[in-house]
């Protein structure tokens, strides 16, 4: 398998004489397997050195795989040239579920306020696949794709082929954000493991890759002031990796206002952070330009977790129950989910929470956690206790200002699935819903 990489700029492209040796193009990766297979992974302005460069016989037949539709992600697509030759044949994936989500968000991108040529006007047959969690096929790769946390609905790609794994995880934040082990998130890494069960399910994901492909766009220190901002700090891409004993790490979408030499510092801290704990992760900064060679390794591939197809995500308008005692709260999440096409039903205490949830049966409840008299919490507990298996499997989402790890302890240890921690991001809450609800593991 060989990987190479066009665009490792996060954000904004920054093109210029401070970003000559990491690059000043945004994502994107070609992974090539020895049977020919191309796969491309995102289409930032990357994209369209990628295009040029490949013969003509090597872009006949392809496969994109988008994380997520944000600009620096999508940007270099309309410059991409395989797409615009007849005879091609491309097939592009990207997190959706809801219908033709891909396809209309590619064209918008190019109605003609934007650009001269229409998607339909592209000469390539091109393949739109809307994608939930799951595992797959492309060509010569095994692929399986996992939700990220991301202020969007956004997927990272594990990617198998002659024996060996790359995984590749941008635009992801962590789940466990506050309290004193979220400055190294997985304090556990020796010991229980990361509290969050979201986080020790991306460590699942990454595990045993011979390549991680990472999100490093902030320094712990610069975190703590883009919380919500959908980016890891390096130094936790260092510390999943690790807790993923994977091989080694590439630090990437670089952010914009990062110059060569910072991401050179980066880069020292984060191996420095490797040899503290004793581990042999090799890392490196993503460049511009850079090949890498993976071979077959012993215990490097596994199988996917789950099945090989994506299920059909539900259809119709799904109901969601929002319980808060702060109105002000409710109408945000209201208006959020009810502009995703969902119905929503609102409650302002744990006893009405209780009442409509029986009767109305939501797909997923999100749930204030500090109100009078019926907490989150109890009714948490209380629903999970009922005999009926539906509410032993509805999302429970606790809505809360602040959760360090005890607190996180305790909602997961009371049957609740996840935390929205406030003030909300609308976008945030429009992916962590999507994702709680097509997420098809098991909890
Ligand atoms: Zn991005
Ligand atoms: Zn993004």
């Amino acid at each position: 398998m060989r990987i190479r990489f066009w665009g490792t700029r996060g954000s904004l492209a920054r093109p210029g004489p401070s970003t000559l040796r990491y690059g000043g193009n945004t994502s994107c990766v070609e992974i090539r397997a020895d049977d020919g297979t191309l796969v491309v992974l995102d289409c930032g302005t990357g994209a369209f050195g990628l295009g040029q460069t490949l013969a003509p016989e090597h872009a006949r037949r392809g496969h994109l795989l988008i994380t997520h539709t944000h600009w620096d992600h999508i940007q270099g697509f309309p410059f991409f040239a395989p797409l615009f030759a007849a005879g091609n044949d491309w097939d592009l994936y990207a997190p959706g579920g809801e219908g033709r989500r891909l396809e209309t968000t590619l064209a918008g991108q190019m109605e003609h306020t934007y650009f001269p040529v229409a998607l339909a006007q592209m000469g390539a047959t091109i393949r739109f696949h809307d994608l939930v969690e799951g595992g797959f096929t492309v060509g010569g790769f095994r692929v399986a794709a996992q939700y990220l946390n991301h202020p969007a609905l956004t997927l990272g790609y594990r990617l198998e082929a002659d024996g060996a794994a790359v995984v590749y995880a941008v635009d992801h934040e962590p789940h466990l954000r506050e309290g004193p082990e979220a400055a190294g998130l997985l304090s556990g890494v020796e010991g229980a493991g990361p509290v969050h069960p979201e986080d020790r399910r991306h460590i699942a994901f990454l595990a045993g890759a011979d390549l991680v492909i990472h999100d490093a766009q902030y320094t712990a220190e610069e975190y703590p002031g883009r919380i919500t901002w959908g980016h890891t700090p390096a130094e936790v891409a260092v510390d999943y990796a690790l807790a993923a004993h994977t091989r080694r790490l590439a630090l990437t979408h670089h952010d914009p206002l990062r110059d060569d030499d910072s991401v050179d510092r980066i880069v020292e801290v984060c191996r420095a952070r490797v040899r503290a704990s004793g581990g042999a992760l090799e890392v490196i900064g993503a460049a511009e330009g850079l090949t890498l060679e993976l071979s077959r390794q012993e215990g490097g591939a596994r199988e996917p977790e789950w099945p090989a197809s994506p299920p059909e995500r539900r259809r119709g308008p799904e109901t969601v129950l929002v319980v808060d005692d702060d109105p002000a709260v409710v109408d945000v999440l209201a208006d959020t989910l009810r502009l995703d096409g969902f119905r929503v039903l609102t409650a302002a205490d744990g006893e009405a929470a209780l009442r409509i949830a029986r009767i109305e049966r939501p797909a997923i409840i999100l749930l204030d956690w500090h109100m009078p008299r019926l907490d989150g919490m109890v009714v948490a507990r209380t629903l999970r206790a009922e005999a009926d298996a539906y509410f032993r499997e509805v999302p429970i989402v606790l809505l809360t200002a602040e959760v360090g790890a005890e607190g996180t302890k305790e909602g997961f240890a009371a049957g609740v699935t996840d935390y929205l921690t406030k003030p909300f991001k609308p976008p945030f809450v429009s992916a962590r819903v999507r994702v709680w609800l097509t997420r098809t593991a098991p909890r």
